[in-house]
């Protein structure tokens, strides 16, 4: 593959943009594999990645029914933080934002990660020692945040009305190199990657059946035929219960729709993300000028991958009381995802209880941020057992009460 560069850019320019080699091959399906990931979303991409990378596991087919990065990765609001309360969570959060920090470089590929720094505001006593508390465990932890007072919140946020009527804003918890990347980028920088170190991404290829003898898995049956493998990764967000379902077991997660929605570009106005979780709504500016909006999940569980008339509504109307300019802006459109959400709001990653099979979901509303360390955790698993950043979040820890409650960190917004 060739590289990407300020010189191949200039080369192109001069040879009229003929000579660019496409991203990633789209090969016939092989009839074995050493691995197969179902579901090219990131984790499902980055885990493929991290097995070539980390381990020289290339026999690695990642096998989607749609396009690359068509599910969540591509229609989530692209915030990234790891101001978790629990350890294991700050662990695995914290070891996927500092992975953006150089995955372009690692990747060779612009997934524009823009550290512009994240505010959790704090509009009630209940969030501020909820967030101070916070803050405390991730000095613990290793993991940069502040809380800051009113004055410095509109220092950083100008446009923010600090006195609304309902709920004031009394603080925030503050992490300066959270930010965003380009969601789609993300998905196209590991799928270039892992096409360049020979695997196989199979796109609009559906699994339909799991396959197994003796207790343990040997295959997959797909809309493109049966195929063989000696493990399988289960990593397909909010379609997660249904897969584990062809191969016999149940899992803890609720699968829900979650609704984003952009308003028409604007100037800059708006440096930083704001999560509001009081109100249920946060925000921040795309690149285009767009201001990027998100509310919460749907109140009942449902399939259904499209916005809502009334979740639009309700969200810009909560966000209006602490950004009263948005009140004048239009909306271009609105979206959803179906995102999978456990009792703890920490995600699964685990053996499951078929040999081979190994299981990655429960990500719920927010695991963009985690994809680089949710793969890198995920396929030191599958290579080799166990993995340090993955061990507490096994599916093992409902059966022993043994929970990892992060419903302040990610309870609402993400
Ligand atoms: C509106 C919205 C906003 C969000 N905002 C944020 C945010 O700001 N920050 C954050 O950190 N997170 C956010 N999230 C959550 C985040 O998007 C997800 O947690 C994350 O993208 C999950 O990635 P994934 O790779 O596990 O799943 P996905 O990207 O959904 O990939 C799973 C893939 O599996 C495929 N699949 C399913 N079933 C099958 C099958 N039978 N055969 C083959 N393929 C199959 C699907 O087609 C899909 O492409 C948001 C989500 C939504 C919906």
């Amino acid at each position: 593959m060739k590289r990407y560069s300020a010189f191949a850019v200039a080369r192109e320019a001069l040879n009229y943009h003929m000579g660019w080699e496409r991203a990633w091959a789209s090969p016939e399906p092989k009839k074995k594999y050493d691995v197969i990931i179902i579901g090219a979303g990131g984790h499902g991409l980055a885990t493929a990645y991290y097995l070539g990378k980390n381990f020289g596991i290339t026999n690695v087919a990642v096998i989607e029914k749609g396009w690359l990065g068509g599910g969540n990765t591509g229609r989530n609001t692209t915030i990234i933080r790891s101001n978790y309360l629990q350890d294991a969570s700050a662990a695995i959060y914290e070891k996927a934002r500092s992975l953006y920090e150089t995955m372009s470089q690692d990747l060779n590929y612009n997934v524009m990660f823009s550290p512009r720094g994240v505010i959790m505001l704090a509009q009630t006593e209940h969030e501020v020692r909820g967030y101070q508390r916070t803050a405390h465990a991730n000095a613990l932890q290793g993991v940069k945040t502040e809380f800051i007072s009113p004055a410095r919140v509109k220092e950083i946020v100008p446009i923010i009305n600090l006195s609304g009527p309902r709920y004031p804003v009394l603080g925030g918890l503050w992490q300066a190199r959270g930010g965003t990347a380009r969601h789609d980028a993300v998905a196209w920088g590991y799928a270039r990657a892992c096409s360049d170190m020979g695997m196989h991404i199979i796109q609009k290829c559906e699994v339909t059946g799991v396959r197994q003898e003796g207790g343990k898995v040997v295959g997959v049956d797909t809309s493109r035929g049966p195929i063989d493998c000696d493990k399988l990764g289960m990593v397909v967000a909010g379609n997660a219960g249904h897969v584990a379902g062809m191969a016999g077991f149940r899992l803890p997660v609720e699968s829900v729709a979650l609704q984003a929605l952009v308003s028409e570009p604007i100037k800059p106005c708006m440096d930083c993300v704001v999560m509001a979780n009081t109100v249920h709504g946060y925000m921040s500016q795309s690149d285009k000028g767009e201001m990027v909006i998100g509310g919460g999940t749907d109140g009942f569980n449902n399939y259904t991958q499209r916005g809502s008339f009334h979740h639009a509504e309700e969200t810009v109307r909560a966000l209006i009381e602490t950004f009263p300019m948005i009140a004048r802006l239009k909306m271009l459109r609105q979206w959803g995802g179906i995102v999978d959400v456990t009792g703890d709001r920490s995600p699964i990653i685990g053996k499951a209880p078929v040999e081979g099979i190994f299981i990655n979901c429960g990500w719920g509303t927010g695991g963009f941020k985690a994809i680089p360390g949710s793969g890198w955790g995920f396929a030191e698993l599958m290579a080799k057992g166990y993995s340090p950043l993955t061990a507490e979040f096994g599916l093992d820890r409902f059966h022993q009460g043994r929970f990892i409650d992060e419903s302040v960190a990610a309870g609402v917004a993400h």
